[in-house]
């Protein structure tokens, strides 16, 4: 049965203001089936919800963080009970292996944990001063309304990456979920409710990211955008936050490698390969797209890497034996086989895959096989751009400097993987790489809620989710000095 999606403004549940709202209809992208629905929302909209999040902003600053971290407690527990309903509603909604789900709402209760937990942390700092009857130290204070924009492919670990620490560090929020996945996003947003974040603490807007997005990009009162999605579209909204000097945190695009060196444990490189490049049917940011393999173990390699990708299953979410599941849209089908076209053209060898599925159990669904072209070289743009789809790009390495240096041809810089079982390569390979994550000898996937997570180059600009990282994206510095010595005390003039 399909379900209304409505905007979550001052604690009540609403459709957008206009009468007139056009309508949008989510499909499930393995069977077509009509999973939700919602009115397309306006500024308007968003304008109300900011305001209820700016009313609401001194009371939930003032009430204790440790009490705040009781709140997102609750909600991880509230979480845990709902985890396979809202798992079963992903796998309809996007598309996700059912185990993947699992997977992702377990995200979102291990981050509610998490966060509640650094409640009772002190974040600031004791400073001796030079002076005598000085005191001086730091602490961390909230920045405001915060608007969060999310993509649709982990659609509730992503949201409580931003929205827990946000709320505990003290900062009332304007979430904006993707479209695709607006009824988890409600979900989500349920739970928050439930678990008693105050009406207007947590706000919800759903709609168009041109729309809804833009109008928290712009808005005066919004004091700090944290946005995940494309690197496109992220640097759009850097470019609109430059000159309000609007904070904004920027998780974006990948295209990530994994080294495989000659002396590598080939097997474990070829099942990490298996599942970082395929998992989630290639749709993650971290997600492995091209395999840089040393000339010495290549076509073993190789060989190893197309039987094992055409013994993947492609299915709907739902069967517990598919590992992919259906790629989220048409238009992201579309896109993944403009670039298989492309790969052809270049002069890439397609190996295995390179066709949407159409056929029986596939017909009323948008799948894409696994796929491998060998053959690639830095020039090719299937090197260079992400895919965001289940398709692979072997290219040949003649050393460990080569390897290195085409793992680092990248403009992104988000995760990378190093296969060898010499442990002083593996060292200086973690220090070569240029990424704000490497693995050694696992794939490039993999997150867990307490390490930071985020990319160099352009797959971030410096901020950090996850670990305890996170909470300076979400709160800003005061250094406080109280002088009680009664007399003026002049810093480097009266104690020298
Ligand atoms: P997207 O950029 O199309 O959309 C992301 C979000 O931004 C959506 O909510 C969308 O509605 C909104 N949006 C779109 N246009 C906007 C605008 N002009 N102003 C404000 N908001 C706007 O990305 P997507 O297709 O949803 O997600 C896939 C991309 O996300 C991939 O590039 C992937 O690598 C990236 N991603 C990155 C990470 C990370 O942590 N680095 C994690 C997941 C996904």
């Amino acid at each position: 049965m399909s379900e209304q999606v409505k905007n979550l403004i001052n604690g009540k549940w609403q459709a957008p203001a206009d009468k007139k709202a056009r309508k949008y209809v989510r499909n499930d992208p393995g069977n077509g089936e009509e999973v939700s629905w919602y009115l397309m929302s306006g500024v308007e909209d968003v304008n109300a919800a900011v305001a209820a999040a700016k009313a609401a902003f001194p009371a939930w600053r003032d009430t204790p963080q440790p009490k705040r971290g009781e709140i997102i407690y609750a909600c991880a527990e509230i979480a845990k009970k709902r985890k396979e309903d809202i798992a079963q509603l992903m796998t309809r909604e996007m598309g996700k292996p059912i185990a993947e789900a699992r997977g992702d709402v377990q995200e979102a209760i291990d981050m509610g944990y998490y966060i509640a937990a650094e409640g009772r942390r002190a974040w600031g700092h004791q400073i001796p001063s030079e002076l005598p009857n000085k005191r001086m130290y730091t602490m961390r204070q909230p920045l405001g309304v915060c608007g969060l924009i999310t993509p649709w492919n982990f659609p509730v670990a992503i949201p409580t990456w931003k929205t827990y620490p946000a709320l505990l560090m003290g900062n009332t929020v304007v979430f904006k979920p993707a479209g695709e996945t607006s009824l988890l996003g409600q979900k989500f947003a349920e739970i928050l409710i439930e678990a008693g974040v105050p009406a207007g603490v947590f706000n919800m807007v759903v709609g168009s990211g041109s729309v809804i997005g833009d109008a928290l990009v712009n808005h005066p009162d919004i004091r700090m955008i944290s946005f995940t999605g494309s690197t496109e579209t992220g640097l759009g909204i850097a470019a609109k936050c430059a000159p309000q000097n609007k904070r904004v945190s920027l998780e974006m695009g990948g295209k990530n490698p994994v080294v495989i060196m000659d002396d590598a444990d080939l097997e474990l490189a070829l099942h990490a390969v298996l599942w970082c490049a395929y998992g989630t049917t290639g749709q993650r940011c971290t997600a492995c797209s091209r395999v840089i393999v040393h000339e010495k173990v290549h076509d073993k390699f190789l060989k190893m890497l197309v039987e094992g990708a055409k013994k993947l299953k492609v299915g709907h979410g739902s069967k517990p034996d598919s590992f992919l599941g259906a790629v989220v849209n048409e238009k992201q089908l579309k896109s993944i086989h403009g670039y298989v076209e492309i790969g052809i053209k270049e002069g890439a060898k397609l190996e295995c895959g390179g066709a949407p599925l159409t056929k029986g159990e596939h017909a009323k669904g948008h799948f894409y096989p696994p796929t491998v072209f060998s053959g690639v070289t830095s020039k090719m743009r299937i090197f260079k751009e992400e895919i965001f789809g289940p398709v692979l790009a072997v290219i040949k390495a003649k050393s460990y400097e080569d390897a290195i240096a085409l793992a680092n041809d990248t403009e992104y810089g988000l995760s990378t993987s190093f296969f060898s079982r010499d442990v002083n390569l593996c060292h200086r390979a973690s220090l070569e790489l240029e990424s704000g994550l490497c693995y050694i000898n696992a794939g490039t996937t993999g997150a867990e809620v307490s390490t930071p997570f985020g990319g160099w180059k352009n797959t971030g600009n410096g901020h950090r989710e996850g670990g305890p990282t996170v909470i300076e994206a979400f709160s800003d510095i005061k250094t406080v000095i109280c002088d009680y010595s009664g007399k003026v005390q002049r810093a480097q003039i009266d104690n020298n």
